[in-house]
């Protein structure tokens, strides 16, 4: 079985090693980039929301790699995202792919189970048991090498090299084989990161939340790097969501999760009653308590199209005024350019330490 799957930030690290603890062979597509998009564009319908392009481009360019089987999250939601898997596997196959089809949510945990029954050898069990662990350790791991970046880099001497250690300590945790490399592959890592040249700062540095539709906040591809370009300027970003938090979720087995989405929904209550079925309660309440913590402003990022964040647009404007924090809200769709988004961050940067000095000076 040669899989793939579309990219969703460096979640292909967790899912490359429990495809491949299973017995598959993992294709994994090269990052996205414009062209792939174009040629997701090309195909999809042409009002459905930017990850749908994005995501089908990554599905064309594995089976073109020699991918036979694709896999993808599919289910009941109520925005799009429910349908993504189903919808693209039918507009893959009308345009000539054959290939087979893992639908996660839509199959059933029991058929999904038992696809790989020709693939792993020995037993069942002990293989998902042990492909489990793996991707257990590899998405903490990859959880870890993040945050440790995220933190380090508003700091560094010379920019870049904390992206740099941080990509090296992703291939190594990427490329081992088995746990004990896997926690060798991190200590590694940890050690990368450690080395990167840190310098005084005259102040601490401004925060920001980042928050908004998930694939937006988390494909570096769609939202041109914004966790690392603000951390380059000198900012802190807060993200609300993270890939692992997306991976554990439907898996129900980190409690934290499920109680931090429990409250969000409390939190975001008075705002927003309904389940839109994207990440609606996130923005509402992610704004709030980045207003509440002292956070100097607040970063949406949304697709163009995009039902539940579009309400969410809606609503902002009153949070802001509300709880008095600045709102930069970034709209994402094909004719996006790294340029536009550099020039937009730059001002909100600039309107921050403002309101910061003159709050310091009142
Ligand atoms: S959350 Fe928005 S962008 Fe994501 S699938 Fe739903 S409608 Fe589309």
């Amino acid at each position: 079985m040669k899989v793939s799957f579309p990219h969703m930030g460096n979640a292909y690290i967790p899912l490359s090693a429990l495809l491949s603890n299973l017995g598959a062979e993992v294709i994994v597509p090269p990052r996205p980039t414009s062209k792939t998009i174009d040629a997701g564009a090309l195909h999809a319908p042409e009002f459905v929301c930017l990850p749908f392009k994005v995501n089908l481009g990554d599905n064309l360019r594995a089976l073109q790699m020699g991918a036979d089987t694709l896999a993808m999250v599919s289910g009941m939601w109520a925005c799009r995202f429910g349908y993504y898997g189903r919808v693209q596997h039918r507009i893959l196959r009308d345009a000539g792919f054959e290939f087979e089809s893992i639908l996660l949510g839509r199959e059933g945990v029991g058929a999904v189970y038992n696809k790989f029954r020709d693939t792993v050898d020995g037993n069942l069990t002990l293989s998902w048991l042990r492909a489990f662990r793996a991707f257990k350790r590899k998405a903490e791991a990859m959880d870890a090498i993040e945050k440790s970046a995220r933190e380090k880099r508003p700091y560094e001497r010379d920019r870049g090299s904390t992206s740099a250690a941080m990509d090296e300590g992703l291939r190594l945790v990427h490329e081992a084989r088995g746990l004990k490399e896997a926690d060798r592959a991190l200590d590694g890592a940890r050690e990368l990161l450690d080395g990167v040249e840190l310098e005084d700062v005259m102040e601490p540095p401004l925060k920001v939340a980042v928050l908004g539709e998930i694939y937006a906040v988390l494909e570096p591809s769609l939202n041109f790097d914004i966790e690392r370009r603000l951390g380059e300027m000198g900012i802190m970003p807060f993200p609300v969501m993270s890939v692992y938090k997306w991976l554990f979720r439907p898996l129900k087995t980190d409690p934290s999760i499920l109680i931090e989405e429990r409250r969000a929904r409390r939190t975001a209550r008075p705002y927003i009653a309904y389940v839109l079925g994207g990440e609606e309660h996130q923005t509402i309440s992610g704004t709030i308590n980045a207003a509440r913590n002292g956070y100097d402003g607040v970063i949406h990022l949304y697709p163009f199209t995009c039902m539940p964040e579009n309400i969410c647009r809606a609503i902002l404007p009153r949070l802001e005024s509300d709880f008095n924090i600045p709102i930069l809200n970034l709209c994402l769709d094909e004719h996006a350019s790294p340029t536009g988004m550099t020039t937009r961050l730059e001002a909100f940067v600039d309107l921050m330490l403002q309101r910061r000095r003159s709050r310091s000076k009142g």
